[in-house]
C-alpha cells in the first residue's frame, strides 16, 4: 500500500520529524518534544505511518484554503508535509479508484478537535469530488447537516464551547465516478438530561439561545416566547453568553441550513414550536403534593404556561394536566426543577461514552496490528511479535453478556422488588469485586476499603485512558429510560404532527406490554453494529490532541499532552509500526533516490530494481540484519540506517 511507504521527502525541510516512525531515539520525551516543536511552528499535523495526529491550534490557520486543497489533490500521502487533507485525499482516492470502502475514525477528548476535523475532511472531499448542479446539491446538503446537528446536539461545556453531546457516525455513499449520492447520519446517545439541568458554567443546547436571540419578533410571538433568557428556567444564567459566539447570526445559519437539508418552511417552524414548548415546560412548577383518592397528586401552579404549551402543540389541556399531575407519584416525587448540579461526578451517560471509546480503541489496536501483519504476510517478511496493552479485558468487564456491568444493570432493572442504584452497586460488588479493572469499597473484602478517594456510592473503572469514578446515582432510572405512559399517551394525542410522530408508543391501540429495551442494551447493540460495520472498511485514523485546557492558542501543556499520548497508546502505535522494521519502501523509488551512492548503480541500473538495491546495500556495507527483502519493498529495521543513507546523499 502506498501509504505504508515512508517517502524520504518527509526528511526534507521538515520541522522536527513529520512521521514519528522516523523519530530517533523514540521515547515519550522525544515524542512530545517533536509534537511541541511542530506545534510551535504552526505544524499541527504529524504522522505515525498513515495515522494523522492533530493538535488543536485554537486559532484559525491559513492551511485550509482552496489553494491547499489543490496542493494536496492527487498527490502521494508522503509527498507533502503532514496534513488532514493528505489523509482525506488518500481515503477518497482509494474509494474512487480501487472501490475500497473507507472509514475515518476520529478520536480524542472533549475539545481536542474531532468535530472540526470531521468538517475539514468533509469539506476536502466536497471540494475534490464531482461537479454539476445535482452533485453540488448533495454536497451542500451533506455539509449543511453540520450546523443543524450542532444546534440541537452541541452545547457549551467547561471543556469546549461547542461540545458535541452525542456520538455521530456519518455514512456517505459515492457512485462509481466518485460523486456523492447522499448520506445517512446515525446518532448515539444524545445527552438528553442537559435539557433540564446543566452543570455550573455550562449551557443548554445551542438551539434555545439561537432561537431567542435570532428569531424575528413575529416568530417569537407566534411561538409565544420572550427574548429574555432569564424568563426560562432551563437556560442557566451564569453562562448564557459565550465569548465570540453570535447566537443570533448562528440562528440564521441554522435556518438556512435546515432549508438546504430539505426542511420545508412549515416543517422547520414545527420543529421550532417543539423547541419553544420544551422551554416552556421548564417553567411549569408544581404545588406541594396532596393526597386525592388515595393517590399522591401535585398541582400545577401557573396554568398560563401550560395553556400556551397546549396551544403550541395541539394537546388538550386537561389531558396534559392530568398526565403531569400524576407523574410525580411514579417519579418518586422528583419535581421538574432547575437546581444546578454542582458536584457533577461522572454518571451513566459518561459511562456509556467511555464504553464506546473503549471499543473504538480496541478496534484501533486490532486493525493497526492486523494491517501491519497483513503487509508482512503479503511481502513474505517474518512477523515479529510486539507487546501492547489490549483493552479487550475492559470491554469485557462492561459488555460481557453474563457478568458484565451492563448485564448486571439490566438484570437489576428487570428484577421484581425494590430496585435502587444501591442494590445495583451491591450486585456489582459481588460479581466484579475481583476484576483487575474494577474498584469499589462496598464489599467487606474490597482491596479498596481504606481508599477515601472512592466514595461508597461510587465505583471506579480503570479504563485504557485512565481511572474514572462513576457515581451510581441515576444508573437504574437512566437505563430504564421510561417515559411514564400517561405522558407518552398525552403526547400522542397532540394534533401537532411532529410531536405525535415522536411518541408512537403512546398510541393506545399499540400498547406494548413488553418492556422496551433498556438504554444500555440498545447502546450496546448499536455499538456492536458499528464495530461490525467498521471492520468491513479500510480504516483511516485521526488522533486529536488537546494542547491545553484553557481553550487558548499557543499554549502547549506538556503534562496534559503526555497523558493523552499515553492513553491513546501513541508510542505503542509507533512501536507497532516499527516492530521489526521501522519503514519500508518500494524498490524503484529506493534505488532512484540512492543509486548515486554506488558506482555500479549510477547512473543507470540495468536489471530489476530489487537486485539494484541489493548491490547498493552490499556496496555500502549496511549490516544484513538491518534489512529484509520483501516481494516489492525493502524493509529497513532502524531509522538510523535511513539517516545514514540520507547523510551520504547530502555529502555527495
Ligand atoms: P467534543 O468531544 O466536546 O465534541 P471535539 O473534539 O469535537 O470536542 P471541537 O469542537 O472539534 O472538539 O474543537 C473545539 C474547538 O477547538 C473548536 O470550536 C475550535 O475553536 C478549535 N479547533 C479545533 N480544531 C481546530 C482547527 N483545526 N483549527 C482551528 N481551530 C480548531
Ligand atoms: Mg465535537
Amino acid at each position: 500500500m502506498a501509504k505504508m511507504e515512508v517517502k524520504t521527502s518527509l526528511l526534507d525541510n521538515m520541522i522536527g520529524v513529520g512521521d514519528m516512525v522516523l523519530l530517533e531515539p523514540l521515547n515519550e520525551e522525544t515524542f512530545i518534544n517533536n509534537l511541541k516543536k511542530r506545534f510551535d511552528h504552526s505544524e499541527i499535523y504529524t504522522y505515525i505511518g498513515s495515522v494523522v495526529i492533530s493538535v488543536n491550534p485554537y486559532r484559525s490557520l491559513p492551511i485550509y484554503s482552496p489553494e491547499k486543497v489543490e496542493e494536496y489533490r492527487n498527490r502521494n500521502f508522503y509527498e507533502l508535509s503532514p496534513h488532514i487533507f493528505a489523509l482525506s485525499d488518500e481515503a477518497y482516492r482509494s474509494l474512487r479508484d480501487q472501490d475500497k470502502d473507507q472509514c475515518i475514525l476520529i478520536t480524542g477528548e472533549s475539545g481536542a478537535g474531532k468535530t472540526e476535523a470531521s468538517k475539514l475532511v468533509m469539506s476536502y472531499v466536497a471540494a475534490v469530488c464531482g461537479k454539476g448542479a445535482e452533485v453540488n446539491q448533495v454536497k451542500e446538503q451533506l455539509l449543511q447537516s453540520n450546523p443543524v446537528l450542532e444546534a440541537f446536539g452541541n452545547a457549551k461545556t467547561v471543556r469546549n464551547d461547542n461540545s458535541s453531546r452525542f456520538g455521530k457516525y456519518m455514512d456517505i455513499e459515492f457512485d462509481f465516478k466518485g460523486d456523492p449520492l447522499g448520506g445517512v447520519i446515525s446518532n448515539y446517545l444524545l445527552e438528553k438530561s442537559r435539557v433540564v439541568k446543566q452543570p455550573r458554567g455550562e449551557r443548554n443546547f445551542h438551539v434555545f439561545y439561537q432561537l431567542l436571540s435570532g428569531a424575528s419578533e413575529e416568530l417569537l410571538n407566534k411561538l409565544k416566547l420572550e427574548r429574555d433568557f432569564s424568563r426560562y428556567n432551563y437556560l442557566s444564567l451564569d453562562s448564557a453568553k459565550v465569548n465570540g459566539v453570535d447566537d443570533a447570526a448562528n440562528f440564521r445559519t441554522v435556518r438556512n441550513a435546515m432549508q438546504i437539508v430539505g426542511f420545508m418552511d412549515h416543517e422547520a417552524e414545527s420543529v421550532l414550536a417543539v423547541v419553544a414548548a420544551v422551554l416552556k415546560l421548564g417553567n411549569i412548577e408544581f404545588k406541594p403534593e396532596s393526597r386525592v383518592n388515595g393517590l399522591d397528586e401535585s398541582k400545577i401552579k401557573d396554568k398560563n404556561e401550560l395553556k400556551e404549551i397546549c396551544e403550541l402543540t395541539g394537546i388538550d389541556q386537561s389531558v396534559l394536566e392530568r398526565a403531569f399531575s400524576f407523574r410525580t407519584v411514579e417519579a418518586k416525587q422528583e419535581k421538574v426543577s432547575t437546581t444546578l448540579n454542582v458536584a457533577q461526578d461522572n454518571s451513566f451517560e459518561q459511562f456509556i461514552i467511555n464504553y464506546c471509546n473503549e471499543k473504538l480503541q480496541q478496534i484501533f489496536i486490532e486493525l493497526t496490528l492486523k494491517e501491519e501483519q497483513e503487509e508482512y504476510i503479503r511481502e513474505d517478511i517474518e512477523w515479529t511479535h510486539i507487546d501492547y496493552f489490549n483493552n479487550a479485558i475492559i470491554c469485557d468487564l462492561i459488555e460481557n453478556n453474563t457478568n458484565g456491568i451492563l448485564a448486571m444493570l439490566d438484570e437489576e432493572c428487570l428484577r421484581p422488588g425494590t430496585v435502587t442504584d444501591e442494590t445495583f452497586l451491591e450486585k456489582l460488588n459481588q460479581v466484579c469485586a475481583t476484576h483487575q479493572h474494577f474498584e469499589s469499597r462496598m464489599s467487606k473484602c474490597s482491596r479498596f476499603l481504606n481508599d477515601t478517594s472512592l466514595p461508597h456510592s461510587c465505583f471506579r473503572i480503570q479504563h485504557y485512558a485512565g481511572k474514572v469514578l462513576y457515581q451510581v446515582e441515576g444508573f437504574v432510572d437512566k437505563n430504564n429510560d421510561l417515559l411514564y405512559r400517561d405522558l407518552s399517551q398525552a403526547m400522542w394525542k397532540a394534533s401537532h404532527a411532529l410531536i405525535k410522530s415522536l411518541f408512537p408508543e403512546g398510541n393506545p391501540a399499540k400498547i406494548n406490554l413488553k418492556r422496551p429495551p433498556t438504554a444500555g442494551s440498545q447502546f450496546k447493540a448499536s455499538v456492536a453494529t458499528l464495530m461490525k460495520n467498521l471492520q468491513t472498511k479500510n480504516p483511516n485514523y485521526i488522533r486529536c490532541i488537546k494542547p491545553n485546557d484553557k481553550k487558548a492558542a499557543h499554549i502547549f501543556t506538556e503534562a496534559l499532552v503526555c497523558h493523552q499520548i499515553r492513553y491513546l497508546g501513541l508510542l505503542e502505535n509507533v512501536r507497532v509500526r516499527r516492530a521489526g522494521y521501522a519503514f519500508r519502501q518500494a524498490y524503484e523509488p529506493c534505488l532512484e533516490r540512492y543509486k548515486m551512492l554506488c558506482k555500479q548503480t549510477w547512473p543507470h541500473w540495468k536489471g530489476p530494481a530489487r537486485s539494484g538495491v541489493e548491490v547498493l546495500f552490499n556496496e555500502l556495507e549496511i549490516p544484513v540484519e538491518e534489512y529484509s527483502f520483501g516481494r516489492s519493498k525493502i524493509f529497513i529495521r532502524n531509522p538510523r540506517t535511513l539517516f545514514k543513507l540520507e547523510d551520504l546523499r547530502k555529502q555527495r
